[in-house]
């Protein structure tokens, strides 16, 4: 036995290892020569109906993951809403102007600059 995909329909059906000539699945071969469905039939359908629509609520629940993931990123990189303000406060507390050309203010206000577009 071999694992196919219906030509037709694209869903997955088995077909005897020595039939490479069936390319559709039951009910698509028998819809195509309008021969009656079989219960068997009926319920392949059923299953490939029900796995469809897994797919789907799958694929779904995926997305919503991925989309939950992403936004947990964002939050995790954003700065507090105040950040802007308090670094405007802190470059005016330790500018080198206050503190007579202090290296170590220097040094402090070019890295709190450098910091403000981030
Ligand atoms: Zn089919």
């Amino acid at each position: 036995m071999v694992k196919m995909q219906c030509r037709e329909c694209k869903n997955i059906y088995v077909r005897a290892t020595n039939a490479p000539y069936k390319k559709l699945c039951p009910p698509c071969y028998k819809k195509r020569y309008a021969i009656p469905l079989t219960d068997s039939d009926k319920s392949l359908i059923a299953v490939n109906e029900a796995y469809k629509a897994l797919t789907i609520k799958s694929d779904t629940l995926k997305s919503k993951y991925e989309d939950l993931i992403h936004s947990y990123e964002a939050i995790q990189h954003r700065r507090p809403d105040d950040f802007s303000l308090r670094l405007k406060t802190l470059l005016s507390l330790c500018h080198p102007d206050k503190h007579n050309n202090n290296q170590t203010a220097t040094e402090i206000t070019q890295w709190l600059l450098s910091n403000r577009s981030k």
